[in-house]
């Protein structure tokens, strides 16, 4: 057991830490003055909402296991990350069968799992099939809502599908955004090619968030209207950032961040089972070959324009978007933790449960978790 003096990340009050075994056990307000300069921030833990894999395991490996969750749920604590959705991508329906069988599975009979779990985000197959927008999601598997085909999958998945990204193009989105709703399934707008009729249809059946908005787009598209500015101008529409220095330039998180205010802004990673590893083309079971560039970059094989994920860990894009979008530290913090766990409902990280919070350094500016 380990006693030490942090600040508070919201209030800055400085607080006594009691840690154990890798854990905060207890927190207590700190009697009379400290004259310790830069104590780490006291913080609730990450929450991210796009999991794809992690340290080489990719939730959409016909051959995962119950472990393999378990051992992605221990790397993302190292970075602070307290909560997760593991996210399930396109692919042909056996794939999808037995990821979900074994992610509820993992939720239900993992201790480790159960403690960080948030649900399952389903990103597709109910995707655009267009180049640019589907990103690298298989084009073959790429087609419109099905409430029924969804149904089984819920079945598949114990009903811990909590979040299900889709385009809405197709005539048949509007009535599968309200079914899914009307049973406890939040919506997300993505990898679209929707006009701004359809974009308004999804949003009044219930869809509340746009997935990493500003990708899974066309490298160009007309300039008024389009999808971006459309779900960029309605406040029904929470917003996903992934905010790793790659995915969106400096100025469009800013520009993003203002239009749609802090508040309604997730930060997620979209991290993969590449994170970590080094460059070079990998072919992967999930999004086909897949290109880790030298500036860290991870790409579609055999190009240099489309991203196929991301690599770089949450607490990153904390650090990021304090510096492109101007927010101070308890705004970049709720962002990646309050604000997403609000959104998902899960078991919120607050500041009531010591176990769920975690201690932030910071150096020069840029944050890191505190593993003790
Ligand atoms: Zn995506």
């Amino acid at each position: 057991m380990k006693v030490l003096n942090a600040r508070q990340y919201d209030t800055e009050a400085t607080v006594q830490v009691t840690v154990q075994d890798g854990n905060i056990v207890a927190v207590s307000k700190l009697e009379g003055r400290t004259d310790e300069p830069d104590l780490p921030w006291l913080a609730p833990g990450l929450v991210d909402l796009q999991v794809n894999g992690f340290g080489g395991c990719e939730f959409n490996d016909p051959a995962l296991k119950v472990d393999d969750v378990a051992a992605v749920a221990t790397l993302l604590a190292n970075d602070g990350v307290r909560r997760f959705c593991p996210t399930v991508t396109t692919a042909d329906d056996d794939t999808f069968a037995s990821a979900l069988k074994v992610l509820a599975k993992a939720a239900t009979s993992h201790e480790m799992v159960k403690k960080y779990w948030a649900g399952i985000h389903l990103e597709g197959p109910y995707l655009s099939p267009e180049d640019g927008p589907r990103g690298a999601h298989p084009r073959k598997h790429c087609r419109p809502p099905n409430w029924s085909e969804f149904c089984r999958w819920q079945d598949a998945a114990e009903g811990e599908i909590r979040l299900v990204t889709l385009s809405p193009e197709y005539s048949e989105s509007p009535d599968f955004v309200r079914r899914a709703v009307g049973a406890n399934v939040k919506i997300a707008i993505g990898h679209t090619a929707a006009n701004s009729e359809q974009i308004a249809a999804a949003v009044d059946a219930g869809a509340s968030l746009s997935t990493h908005l500003g990708n899974g787009a066309h490298g160009e598209i007309r300039r008024h209207p389009n999808y971006i500015w459309d779900q960029l101008a309605d406040d029904r529409l929470q917003a996903s950032l992934i905010v790793d220095g790659h995915h969106l330039p400096a100025s469009v998180v800013q520009s993003f961040v203002r239009a749609k205010t802090p508040e309604r802004c997730i930060l997620v990673s979209d991290v993969t089972g590449m994170a970590g590893k080094p460059p070079g083309r990998y072919d992967t079971l999930g999004l086909g070959a897949v290109e880790v560039l030298e500036d860290g970059r991870l790409v579609v094989a055999g190009q240099r324009q489309y991203l196929a994920g991301a690599a770089a860990p949450l607490i990153d894009g904390i650090n990021n978007v304090r510096q492109f979008a101007g927010v101070d530290l308890a705004t970049a913090i709720n962002m990646a933790s309050v604000w997403p766990a609000k959104f998902i409902g899960c078991r919120s990280c607050s500041m009531k449960d010591a176990e769920d919070l975690i201690l932030l350094e910071e150096r020069n500016g840029i944050l890191s978790c505190l593993n003790f």
